[in-house]
């Protein structure tokens, strides 16, 4: 494994913190560590800026001008794509997928919404379910009727480019545990639209660093977010020339905490994000690190990490706080 290999663009803030969690530890009754990727920089942080490092550095590689991707209306990755576009000089044509059904005025134009106008990119919304892989399709062509030279990335930064940015993270968790001689029992984190999950797993399992992943799902039921997982895990590992160190065992997911829907906020989500805030003042978001954060203490709570030192790994979003205004009102 050879990262310098791959064209690169740097645009993170390298390597993030692994640090302690000791009050929330104490809540949750296991050894808890955080990975403190929602302080990657970029445009606030967040883990797009890690995949972004790898799919701008083979944009620019194409010679692309012009960035163009999709997301729900609050997208993390879509902001740090369009800041990401904005910092290189290139253009950012995105499609919004209205995905949670609100038409709340925060979540349509505050929060992560704000921010991509701020950074210039061009917007269009879409209604929830549209073919967002053909929206990608006609927006590439569009830019190339008007002479620009556009560069697809897939939904989240998810492909086993954008993956790189986790086998880099995997490798960056296991040199500081071992300089802090913590020995992990398992990394926790969100997953929904793959990559980041996949490129962990396929960082580890290509290091042979032999450390558990459980990804929360976010959207998906189980064994279809499980076979997304594998099958990016595969060509990530493929990509790095070891086709075969990833095996379906080493991919879990666990999706009962999804609740009634993709960016749908409940009860135990305020109250996840609450716990986080208010023992290591850590800011949680709505749709990703709040629910696996809801997930997390409910497995702590049930004796699913007894006596284990857990890496909880922070993929950012609080920026969609902001989007999410009428629902927390009252709970807070
Ligand atoms: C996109 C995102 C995730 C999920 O990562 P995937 O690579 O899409 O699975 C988790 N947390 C936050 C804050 C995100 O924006």
């Amino acid at each position: 494994m050879h990262l310098a290999r791959f064209p690169r663009v740097r645009l993170a803030h390298l390597p993030t913190p692994l640090e302690p969690l000791p009050r929330l530890s104490e809540a949750l009754g296991i050894d808890l560590w955080i990975k403190r990727d929602d302080c990657t920089g970029l445009a606030g942080g967040g883990n797009k800026t890690r995949k972004l490092e790898f799919l701008l550095g083979d944009a620019l590689e194409q010679g692309a001008d012009t960035l163009v991707t999709q997301g729900a209306v609050q997208s993390n990755h879509v902001r740090q794509t369009a800041a990401a576009a904005a910092a290189h000089g290139l253009k950012c044509d995105i499609i919004l997928e209205a995905r949670t059904g609100s038409t709340a005025n925060d979540y349509l134009n505050n929060g992560n919404v704000l921010l991509d106008r701020l950074f210039g990119a061009t917007l269009r919304t879409v209604p929830r379910d549209t073919d967002m892989v053909a929206e990608l399709k006609t927006t590439a062509e569009e830019v190339r009727a008007r002479g620009g030279r556009p560069y697809v990335i897939p939904g989240g930064g998810s492909n086993a480019i954008g993956a790189l940015g986790y086998v880099d993270c995997a490798r960056e968790i296991v040199v500081q545990a071992d300089e802090l001689d913590l020995p992990v029992d398992h990394i926790v984190t969100a997953t929904g639209s793959a990559g980041t999950h996949a490129g962990l797993v396929a960082g580890l399992a290509v290091m042979g660093a032999d450390i558990p992943v459980l990804g929360i799902g976010v959207r998906a039921p189980k064994a279809r977010q499980e076979a997304n997982v594998l099958k990016l895990a595969h060509q990530t590992a493929a990509l790095l020339g070891r086709p075969d160190a990833v095996t379906p065992q080493m991919v879990v997911a666990d999706c009962d905490y999804v609740g009634e829907g993709y960016g749908l906020v409940d009860e135990a989500v305020i109250e996840a994000l609450k716990l986080a805030a208010r023992t290591d003042a850590i800011l949680l978001d709505p749709v990703y690190t709040g629910k696996a954060m809801k997930g997390l203490i409910a497995l702590a709570k049930s004796g699913r990490f007894q006596g284990e030192t857990v890496v909880f790994l922070h993929t950012g979003g609080a920026q969609g706080l902001f989007g999410y205004q009428g629902e927390l009102e009252g709970a807070l």
